[in-house]
């Protein structure tokens, strides 16, 4: 048996190790963690990501309530014998209950669960079992009783079991594919027991922890999973144990030391493009504008070209609300680097928009001598090929694709600047990725949507930030509504009138086929049903993701070109598309979507000067956090406010995408609720990055950070 480590794959965890976890059960429970984690290969999960799998909450069963003590409505735990059980079918055989009896020394109560029978098995008379819920008072029976309640069998195969569940605290696992809360806590407890300082070697230099007063990484993995008794067990429950504390505090940590290091990387990196602006510069961005910007993109302009100008690369953030021009912003840096002798690319997450881009680029480019060109991945290969060769020699000034563009080994003759609009779908660009390439440009990168200021100052913190906050002149903010399916006559009615009044109406669904489960609305059939027997008189086209490019690009190019008057589609216009005579956009089950892209989509009209409207149709407002958010829809359309929220409701998981690196950049810190480590968290960063040479235990830890990939380091062997 090799001696355990952190590291060791867990499908190896069996080997003698864990009482009845054999090979089979841990290639199962190494699977389910991949799925969970979102990896595709269960051998790359280790002990450590089993260890990191936290408990939901904590259950104090040191004291189990005795039934004599229960009170109205009390949450608690009793330890109970099963005296009798049964089921019966209520509601006419539509629904059935089982429930049982049973009793402690002090009392009987009854518990009763819907429509699983099979507990029957589950609970044999006599069986010593654990029921967790919410006690009620019910009269006629005279007893206290519980419905649907949490529970586990207390088994009693050996006095080791009963001790790990029961007269103790206990930590309640989210079930892990089969695996549910009691085979984990039992495992982990097998497993954590054989924790110590030599196989879990401490990654925080002895000086932080003290510091700080941060236990060690071995104890916290422990007590994480089996809390001790000194700390209130509220703390536990609200992740602020001393053990949550270090544990979140080192994820921070690590963060803030890779865009330390981030920054460090593009500090040494070679001088990057050499810009200079001058007037006869200056009369051609003038001559390109088609209108006057506003304060905000002047300001952000400013800033971007400044950085240009510096012999350090640019590496800036430019965040502005939808609509705010970002776009116009970015245009005017490409010049100015293609001026300077410099190729630009921009670079976007759709075909879609990749087109939308070359189409406006191209227009306002007419007179200029650039070339401007578009290379998507469904050019013809004889296409391809002249493009590639006529950048490589430098031919094309400005090329305008998706991030293809990038990885799939295009050859530029002198790339200067390279913008990536609607960064949140990629992921960092990865600045060392670029220099490995031979190129070292100025890189400018603007968001869809804002990003909270904590997020932004944590996940780009290695990046500069400008913010457009004003909108161009003449915008009136978009007028939102929530509806249900009784309004529907009058919605179709209202997306006649604008219609009539030549006006453009989108109409979004969440998903293109129907699922197995869901019966939600399908586009097609939709689009299909609108246009024969809702608005035969109309012209209603069909957008969604499984077109192929060239279909998609047709459609939208006829909806820009009045040739469309509804256009019923997927979330495939969500980012970016901008059709200023849209003034209508119907979300159908608006309750499926999130915050971010709900603003996304109500950002497809308001684009001219027209009234537009935002009309959110829900079938189902069921759960709270949907209510809240379509509240918060109707309520503001201030992208930064929204942004807010959303992290506040949702967490930060898919802002910062990170399932596409393969590993998730947080497991247990939470940004909202752990502001106050993050904080600590990039102070100390700083210190220990300022005096790394003193701390030899930190290298350790830095090379572990580099070899890591979602901190997109260069790593260094
Ligand atoms: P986003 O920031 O969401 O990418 P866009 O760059 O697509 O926004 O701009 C939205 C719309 O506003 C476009 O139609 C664009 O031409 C227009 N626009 C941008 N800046 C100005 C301005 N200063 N004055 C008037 N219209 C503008
Ligand atoms: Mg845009």
């Amino acid at each position: 048996m090799s001696a355990l480590s952190l590291q060791m794959p867990l499908v190896r965890l069996h080997q003698g190790r864990i009482p009845r976890l054999g090979p089979q059960r841990a290639r199962a429970l190494a699977a389910a963690l991949a799925d969970f984690l979102g990896l595709s290969d269960p051998q790359q999960v280790t002990v450590e990501d089993l260890l990191l799998y936290l408990p939901l909450r904590y259950e104090d069963r040191s004291h189990l309530a005795r039934i004599v003590e229960l009170r109205e409505n009390m949450w608690a735990s009793l330890e109970v014998v099963v005296r009798v059980t049964g089921h019966y079918a209520v509601k006419g055989g539509q629904l059935t209950i089982f429930e049982l009896s049973a009793t402690d020394e002090t009392g009987q109560i009854r518990a009763f669960w819907w429509n699983r029978p099979w507990l029957e098995k589950t609970f044999p008379r006599g069986a010593r079992v654990i029921l967790y819920g919410q006690w009620r008072y019910n009269v006629s029976r005279r007893c206290f009783e519980v419905e649907n309640p949490d529970f586990e069998v207390l088994t009693e195969e050996d006095d080791l079991a009963a001790a790990i569940h029961t007269g103790r605290r206990v930590p309640i696992y989210r079930k892990l594919g089969p695996f549910t809360t009691r085979p984990l806590r039992a495992i982990l407890y097998h497993l954590v027991q054989q924790l110590t300082a030599e196989n879990v070697p401490e990654t925080l230099p002895e000086e932080t922890l003290r510091r700080l007063r941060l236990i060690p990484r071995h104890e916290a993995l422990r007590r994480v999973h089996f809390p001790d008794e000194e700390t209130p067990l509220e703390d536990y429950n609200e992740a602020r144990s001393p053990a949550h504390r270090r544990l979140i505090f080192e994820e921070f940590l690590r963060l803030q030391l890779a865009l330390g290091l981030r920054r460090e990387e593009r500090e040494r990196s070679p001088k990057g493009p050499c810009i200079r602006v001058d007037d006869r510069l200056r009369e051609i961005v003038r001559t390109i504008l088609p209108f006057r910007l506003t304060e905000g993109q002047r300001h952000a302009l400013r800033e971007i070209v400044r950085d240009m100008c510096s012999s350090r690369p640019m590496n800036r953030l430019l965040q502005g609300d939808v609509g705010s021009g970002k776009t116009i912003v970015a245009l005017l840096a490409m010049v100015v680097a293609v001026e300077n002798g410099y190729q630009a690319a921009l670079m976007v997450p759709t075909e879609i928009l990749a087109e939308q881009h070359a189409r406006n680029i191209k227009r306002l480019l007419a007179h200029t001598p650039y070339r401007v060109e578009l290379l998507t991945g469904s050019l013809r290969n004889a296409e391809k090929r002249e493009l590639h060769e006529a950048l490589s020699r430098g031919e094309i000034q400005i090329v305008i694709g998706t991030h293809a563009l990038i990885q799939e080994g295009v050859r530029f003759h002198k790339l200067g600047l390279v913008v990536i609009d609607e960064q949140h779908r990629f992921g960092v660009l990865q600045r060392a990725e670029l220099i490995r390439r031979g190129y070292n440009p100025d890189v400018l990168v603007m968001t869809a949507t804002p990003i909270p200021r904590s997020l932004a100052m944590t996940v780009y913190g290695d990046l500069d930030v400008s913010i457009i906050r004003d909108l161009p002149p003449g915008r009136t903010p978009v007028r939102t509504f929530l509806r249900t399916e009784e309004a529907r006559p009058a919605i179709y009615q209202f997306i006649a009138t604008q219609v009539r009044a030549g006006r453009q109406v989108y109409i979004v669904y969440p998903l293109v086929e129907e699922s197995e489960k869901m019966d939600l609305l399908n586009a097609t059939q939709m689009a299909d049903h609108l246009q024969r027997v809702v608005f035969p008189e109309f012209r209603v086209g069909l957008l969604h993701g499984k077109m192929r490019p060239a279909e998609k690009d047709d459609v939208m190019r006829r909806f820009l070109d009045r040739e469309i008057d509804i256009l019923v589609a997927t979330t495939v216009i969500e980012v970016g598309v901008d059709v200023p005579n849209a003034t209508v956009m119907l979300i159908e089950h608006a309750e499926r979507f999130g915050l971010a892209q709900l603003h996304q989509l109500r950002g497809r009209v308001g684009r001219g000067a027209a009234e537009s409207y935002c009309i959110l149709l829900a079938h189902d407002l069921t759960t709270p956090e949907a209510r809240e958010r379509l509240r918060v829809m109707v309520e503001t359309t201030d992208g930064f406010k929204i942004a807010e929220k959303d992290l506040e409701i949702r967490g930060p998981g898919e802002l910062m995408g990170t399932r596409q690196s393969g590993a998730p950049v947080f497991r247990i810190a939470h940004l909202v609720r752990d502001r106050n480590l993050l904080e600590l968290a990039r102070r100390e960063a700083r210190l220990l990055l300022a005096r790394r040479s003193q701390l030899p235990e930190l290298k350790v830890l830095l090379e572990e950070i580099r070899r890591q990939p979602q901190y997109g380091l260069t790593s260094i062997g």
